[in-house]
């Protein structure tokens, strides 16, 4: 239990270290004195020079940090690296690998604990304790350094990517380092930091100077007034049930804004120039970091008040000036977990890409981005947010890079490369209105994915054969309560018109997973397994019946209405839904609307429905799978997780055999099957589906061009053959070379890579 808190503590200190160093020292300094060791240091590996570098040591020389290295697979230290394991043993020197070091001021040590430092299957380093005497030691004392090191992992990588920021600052070095994350949609952009935050998270408060001093002294003291009154309101209301501890924190924390240390202390730091928020930020930690030292867990728990106290001061500081942000011409959005709908809040010309320490290629909020065609890189886990307002950044959707204050060298390959993209899409032009038409005359209907971005692509609208898929619920996202018939009836007609006479396929409403309503909070421990998509509508028939309304009055005179079911497991679910869409057309009709029965399908999006094809197929007019999430569910791997990023694959084996199921399937029954996942936009993945015999594709508008050029350049049966290969793979990196060598092979590589 000790051993815990200690651990709990050092964990704490060191991810709130303002850089590497900092976190470095607290490690060796506080190790050390946990487990009474003569020293302890830290290595980290550098994997270009190989070696592995002393970055920080209690016990041996100081000087002798950053300078004294050893060869990578030389001595102690680097067999700890090469097997990525723990090593204790008693005498280091009678070890056939201890290699002795004399400029670290070292004198013999016996005793020797190594243990790797690893995150995501890479050593970053060793973190060592040693002992003059000669010590074998204890089971709990290596369980303790190797728990410690796996957390720290995480905690080194960040203030590392922290710290090479504030090195930047100012200075001209070459900067090729890049931050690295999941190429979530493709492009490049150069542009301007804009930093989105959530208004009461004070860690992620970007640092900025302080416009106006006076104005924002005058605002913390107010917001400060205002906490202070809240909290004396709730602590005489509730005065006399509150127990005896629960008063005594009320007052600790009364006692703390008043006390003035609070208050001075941030106001000085505007005064040198930080803006409040960050003034605030920096005051708040550096208090509660002297309760996170402590040993004693109860007085360690007013860490937490002092940060609660901190955010409360922000909501009010915030919430009493509006935040006015000013979007450069080429702005790239960054944030701990950008929403589509600050995406959309962006104006839609000065916004050129964005960069999210959350999220994957599959969140929605890439494939936003994918619709209005601008550069993602999502799940970049090491995202140094605070320090990145302001910057210019590179942003390499196709490899998932991010450059910081990059080197010159680096903007003008970029710059390069944004040439090529311009000369590509020039080329692309050329493409619209021709046919999608293999070369041996098999006709491909391209539809649109819609609705989730706001405006609808113009390119989209002239160039698609109708609309395949179109996001119901963004309406829903944007508005304080259920928007009402007469609401989504102004929404549906707009689309349905725009396009009429071409089909449009209207979802139901898919909330649930990522895809939260404020209005309407539930909360899940699994999301994505849990209540959504037509789940909720079954639940609620009261808001599908007013969505289907709407639907059926907007469609009059027009009839291109399709109605599509998210998210179908069984089909007694789809049952049920039919005869509400039934009972919805019934009774306008009696209400004397003269609506017609829409064409209605579902989507293949859960792994049952795959096994379920035909009795699915017999019960509509059309299937359509929804790749994103039949990848996520057949792979057990979140598509928003990026831990598990890598593994989220649309082009596995397995994947790829579920679709033939489908087609198959279907085709039995006569019955059209579309795929409207991201996949349909990929080039690489619409090659095989073309092989598949899919009856049409729906993509964003960026993709349609480029997937239209992809079916223009193979035939059919080249495609089919192709596919064939691929189910023979038993691997995604396998079918991916294939299929990135049938693109190389007709001119069409840089479809799917930066450049030409
Ligand atoms: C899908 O899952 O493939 C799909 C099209 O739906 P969404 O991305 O909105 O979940
Ligand atoms: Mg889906």
């Amino acid at each position: 239990m000790i051993m815990l808190n200690i651990l709990h503590r050092i964990v704490q200190e060191v991810n709130s270290a303002p850089d590497l160093h900092s976190a470095l020292e607290v490690i060796v300094r506080e190790v050390k004195r946990a487990v009474k060791a003569d020293v302890c240091s830290v290595y980290l590996t550098d994997y270009e020079a190989r070696k592995h570098v002393l970055s920080a040591t209690h016990g041996l020389r100081q000087e002798a940090v950053g300078k004294v290295s050893l060869p990578m697979h030389r001595g102690l230290i680097g067999l700890v690296c090469e097997r990525a394991e723990p090593i204790n043993i008693d005498d280091a020197p009678s070890h056939p690998r201890y290699l002795f070091v004399t400029d670290t001021g070292e004198v013999p040590y016996h005793g020797f604990l190594g243990v790797p430092i690893i995150q995501n299957r890479k050593v970053l380093g060793v973190l060592v304790v040693r002992q003059r005497q000669p010590r074998k030691f204890e089971d709990n004392e290596v369980t303790f350094l190797f728990t410690l090191a796996a957390q720290l992992a995480g905690a080194i990588t960040h203030a590392r990517a922290q710290g090479e920021l504030n090195g930047i600052a100012g200075s001209d070095t070459v900067h090729m380092r890049y931050l690295e994350g999941r190429p979530s949609a493709s492009g490049v952009a150069v542009g301007k930091v804009v930093v989105t935050y959530r208004l009461d998270d004070l860690d992620v408060i970007p640092d900025r100077r302080s416009e106006q001093p006076e104005l924002e002294i005058a605002q913390l003291k107010h917001a400060v007034a205002r906490v202070e009154d809240s909290l004396r309101r709730l602590q005489s209301r509730l005065g006399e049930v509150l127990p005896t501890e629960e008063q005594a924190l009320f007052d600790a924390l009364l006692l703390m804004l008043g006390s003035d240390s609070l208050v001075t202390q941030t106001i000085a730091r505007i005064t040198q120039g930080e803006w409040v928020q960050s003034a605030l930020h920096h005051t708040i930690e550096e208090h509660a970091r002297v309760f996170d030292r402590m040993d004693d867990i109860y007085l360690r728990e007013r860490a937490s008040d002092i940060r609660d106290l901190g955010r409360r001061i922000l909501m009010c500081l915030q919430s009493d000036t509006p935040r006015e942000v000013h979007y450069p011409a080429r702005t790239i959005l960054v944030g701990e977990d950008v929403s589509g709908v600050e995406l959309m809040e962006v104006p839609h010309e000065r916004l050129v890409g964005v960069v999210s320490a959350r999220g994957s290629g599959a969140s929605h909020v890439a494939i936003i981005a994918r619709a209005m065609g601008i550069p993602a890189v999502l799940g970049v886990t090491d995202l140094p947010t605070a320090r990145m307002e302001d910057r210019e950044v590179v942003v390499d959707g196709y490899r998932g890079r991010v450059y910081v204050s990059p080197a010159a060298a680096v903007l003008d390959e970029y710059r390069r490369l944004l040439e090529e993209e311009r000369q590509l899409s020039l080329e692309l032009e050329e493409l619209k209105g021709q046919k999608a038409e293999t070369t041996d005359g098999i006709e491909v209907p391209l539809y649109l994915n819609t609705g989730l971005a706001a405006e609808m692509h113009s390119l989209g609208a002239s160039e698609a054969g109708g609309v395949g898929l179109y996001r119901t619920e963004l309406p829903f996202m944007v508005s304080d309560r259920f928007p009402g018939e007469r609401a989504q009836i102004a929404n549906y007609r707009a689309v349905l018109e725009a396009f009429a006479p071409r089909p449009v396929t209207l979802r139901t409403l898919d909330i649930g997973g990522d895809k939260p309503l404020p209005y309407f909070p539930f909360h899940e421990s699994n999301p994505f397994l849990g209540w959504r998509g037509v789940r909720v509508s079954l639940d609620h028939p009261e808001i599908f019946l007013t969505q289907i309304r709407a639907m059926l009055r907007a469609a009059i005179g027009l009839d291109n209405l399709h109605i599509m079911l998210p998210m179908i497991t069984t089909v007694s679910e789809l049952d049920g839904l039919m005869l509400l869409i039934q009972r919805a057309h019934d009774e306008l009709l009696e209400e004397g609307f003269p609506v017609a029965m829409p064409r209605v399908g579902v989507m293949v999006e859960v792994p049952a429905a795959v096994f379920q094809v035909a009795a699915l197929a017999r019960r509509v007019d059309f299937i359509s799978v929804g790749t994103n999430d039949l990848t996520q569910y057949l792979l057990a791997v979140d598509r928003n997780n990026p831990h598990v990023g890598e593994l989220y694959d649309e082009l596995h084996p397995a994947v790829l055999k579920a679709l033939v199921m489908v087609v198959e399937g279907a085709a039995k029954l006569n019955c059209r099957v579309s795929v409207c996942g991201e996949m349909a936009g990929n080039p690489m993945a619409a090659l095989l589906l073309l092989g598949m015999g899919i009856d049409s594709l729906s993509m964003n508008a960026g993709s349609l061009l480029k997937v239209k050029w992809v079916i223009r350049s193979f035939s059919r049966a080249r495609a089919r053959q192709l596919l064939q290969a691929a189910l023979r793979m038993e691997d995604a990196s396998q079918v991916r070379l294939l299929m990135e060598g049938a693109l190389n092979d007709m001119g069409l590589a840089g479809l799917v890579h930066p450049g030409k």
